[in-house]
């Protein structure tokens, strides 16, 4: 395996030389003969000009390609495992999430990475930003600061506003959580989880999880220190720099439990593991310890915090982790395309818990549609009709919600997001015909 790994990151390298970035701009309107540039540039531009100054600004949707362009912004002080890299080395993440972005969801993405660490800087270029987009990804942003710029810019801007690594992983964890709950019979409200880590992902999780119908009373948490109750000695601390985290040590473990990972898992129903990268984090002593059936999601990339393998030993049912190479990946690309697709075809001016939790539920429901069993809980990034659901089942969602700018039929609703969404894999194969991508 570690050979394999060495060969990706080798090919990458070269590749990335080679191609000298993955995504460019090209013109999406006829310019045929010089005349043209005088309607879509000076003189004729104008008047879309004096119409949208006229009449209003939102009118920027429907002028220009705004609608469907989103910045992916980081400061680069997260990238990947690899920490605070700064803005230049994280540029190829934002880079890969833009042709992730269009490749899959047909959404014009823009990496932007930005040289401040002060996230009030941070949140005021991107107010700044605004009229330029659609709307904003935020990716690989330190913990606890990423809750902070999230809320504020939520609050602040009126497009939507989504980051990836709280949202998107919570977004198809919840998905692959509802269909590994229906193969072994139980209900979401009356589990008991035992959630491990409480970071970016793991907060998020546990609070999509709240807002999807799981009991925080019957939740417990552990972050590195331990077992999160309201005795713990940096609590009171926790309420000044991790607010976020504070509101859930109070909120969850109703019972007072104290201890680690192996106290939290007795009994267990549900583990949901998005810590660190193991082997060895979550041992195979501590899974037989849970209730009967256990569900286990191990998240940790690039290795999970137990072996798939170790888990169903141990009497895991349904295991997940984040990884292609084994059944049940759970990946942020399952979400954020179509989440995406399904906001800006409708102009969408925010990104609600609810559009999220109908993402989750499409994409269950996809899965169950197929044929849901222990090793396929939930679609792969090759079924691109899962994506063409979720993103309808997102914008019916904001439009039944108020925050849709537009409104379109089903039948609409349909038309448009399966002609985005597959657009551009019809690009690819006449760029690859054509010689305008070179293959390597
Ligand atoms: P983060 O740094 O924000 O949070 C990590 C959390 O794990 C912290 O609360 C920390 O205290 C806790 N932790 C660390 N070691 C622990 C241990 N030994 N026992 C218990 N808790 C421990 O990181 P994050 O962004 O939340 O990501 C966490 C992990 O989840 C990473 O490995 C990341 O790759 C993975 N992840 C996977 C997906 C996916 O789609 N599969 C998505 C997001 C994150």
């Amino acid at each position: 395996m570690s050979e394999q790994k060495v060969n990706w990151f080798k090919l990458s390298l070269e590749l990335h030389r080679k191609y000298i970035g993955k995504i460019e701009v090209v013109p999406k309107v006829p310019v045929t003969r010089l005349d043209d540039f005088a309607i879509w540039y000076t003189p004729g531009v104008a008047e879309p000009c004096r119409k949208i100054f006229r009449e209003g600004k939102d009118l920027s949707f429907d002028y220009t390609c705004r609608w469907n362009y989103i910045a992916v912004v980081s400061d680069g002080t997260r990238i990947l495992g690899l920490g605070d890299i700064g803005a230049e080395a994280g540029l190829p993440v934002m880079e890969g999430k833009a042709l992730l972005f269009k490749y899959l969801g047909g959404v014009d993405a823009i990496p932007l990475v930005l040289a401040t660490k002060d996230p009030d800087k941070f949140i005021e270029v991107v107010k700044i930003l605004e009229p330029s987009f659609g709307g904003i990804n935020l990716e690989d942003i330190a913990s606890p600061k990423c809750f902070y710029i999230l809320e504020k810019l939520r609050e602040i801007l009126e497009i939507p506003v989504w980051h990836d690594d709280q949202q998107g992983t919570a977004l198809v964890t919840l998905a692959g959580l509802l269909n590994a709950l229906k193969i072994v019979g139980k209900k979401l409200s009356e589990v008991k989880i035992a959630l491990v880590g409480a970071g970016a992902a793991g907060l998020s999780i546990a609070r999509y999880l709240i807002v999807a119908g799981a009991n925080p009373k019957k939740m417990i948490a552990v972050d590195s220190k331990g077992i999160l109750h309201p005795g713990r000695p940096d609590i009171d601390k926790l309420k000044e720099t991790n607010p976020w985290k504070y509101k859930l040590a109070m909120k969850t473990n109703a019972e007072g439990r104290t201890g680690g990972i192996p106290e939290a898992l007795e009994g267990a129903d549900v583990l949901i593991a998005a810590s660190r990268p193991g082997p060895g984090i979550i041992k195979k002593e501590w899974i037989r310890k849970m209730a009967s059936d256990p569900v286990v999601f191990t998240e940790a990339n690039p290795v999970p915090e137990i072996w798939p393998w170790e888990a169903k030993e141990a009497g895991a049912k349904v295991v997940a982790t984040g990884r292609s190479d084994f059944p049940n990946q759970i990946n942020n690309s399952l979400g954020f395309p179509a989440v995406f697709r399904g906001a800006l075809t409708v102009r969408s001016k925010k990104i609600t818990d609810g559009m999220c939790i109908a993402a989750a539920h499409a994409l269950a429901r996809y899965a169950e549609k197929k044929g849901i069993h222990e090793e396929y809980i939930i679609p792969t990034m090759e079924e691109t009709e899962a994506f063409v659901e979720e993103a309808i089942a997102v914008a019916e969602k904001a439009m039944e919600e108020g925050v849709a700018r537009k409104k379109l039929s089903r039948s609409e609703l349909e038309h448009e997001v399966r002609e985005l969404i597959y657009r551009s894999q019809k690009y690819m194969k006449l760029a690859l015909e054509h010689g305008l991508i070179e293959p390597y």
